[in-house]
């Protein structure tokens, strides 16, 4: 297997500060994926897999920034969807000389080493493997622990906090020097939050995780999905705002 079929162009990918990428998410089940360059070493790691279908198109973007995808060493995963993990079943088969290590937290890591196919795919989604041409295999996976703290240089110290209440295994990636957060799909830029009603989500877990984020210093806000923001602490308490408000209906 090379890169699965893929008519996806370069994703576009932009600096968000010195050594941080973001690269936009494909239009069809996809996410929004990050590079952080290790100032010391110059290996990347990456935050997200993709859907594995807009692999070529990252590593293109990313060639297009003069970033080499082989210097690819690590990656760090935000929660267990297919949006999120499929890509790293080509990575690892096109990086298998010098295999990244793989990063994940609780059920996320759990699913990807049992390579549970019916866990990957739940049902009721209506998808399968062959659609984005790939076989689902046990990954070699290491656990984050709670409160772990992740290197990345000199440049960057991020700490890893279990958030929650979109999925079982959602964790959200902070970094208090540069003011960053990754929150996979815990919050979004323009009030929006992650949806709660897949199997593993919770409206009460949602609402504590955010309130949990909101209480952090964040000026780059850097979700899954949709835009990100430099203006973090405004839009993360936005979403706890909606988010709120939704479970006033109730
Ligand atoms: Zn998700």
């Amino acid at each position: 297997m090379f890169f699965p079929d893929s008519n996806s162009s370069a994703k576009l990918g932009r600096r968000v500060i010195k050594n941080v990428y973001y690269f936009e998410e494909s239009p069809m089940l996809d996410c929004n994926q990050f590079i952080l360059v290790n100032n010391d070493t110059g290996e990347l790691t990456l935050f997200d897999s993709g859907n594995g279908l807009s692999l070529k198109g990252l590593f293109d973007g990313m060639g297009n920034l003069g970033l080499l995808y082989q210097k690819i060493t690590n990656i760090y995963l935000t929660h267990e969807h297919v949006d999120h993990v499929l890509g790293l079943y080509p990575i690892i088969e096109i990086l298998k000389k010098n295999p990244p290590t793989i990063h994940a937290f609780g059920e996320t890591a759990k699913i990807l080493r049992e390579g549970n196919e019916s866990k990957i795919f739940p049902g009721n989604l209506g998808i399968s493997p062959e659609m984005f041409g790939l076989k689902i295999i046990p990954l070699d996976i290491v656990d984050l622990k709670l409160d772990e703290v992740i290197r990345i240089g000199s440049d960057f110290t991020f700490k890893v906090y279990h958030t929650p209440g979109h999925s079982h295994g959602s964790v959200s990636y902070y970094e208090e020097t540069n003011k960053i957060l990754i929150p996979g799909d815990l919050v979004f830029t323009g009030g929006s939050f992650g949806r709660y009603d897949f199997p593993g989500g919770s409206l009460d877990s949602l609402i504590n995780s955010i309130k949990f984020v909101n209480d952090l210093d964040v000026k780059y806000l850097l979700p899954g999905h949709m835009n990100i923001s430099d203006n973090g602490n405004q839009q993360v308490d936005y979403s706890y705002k909606m988010v709120q408000s939704i479970k006033s209906f109730f």
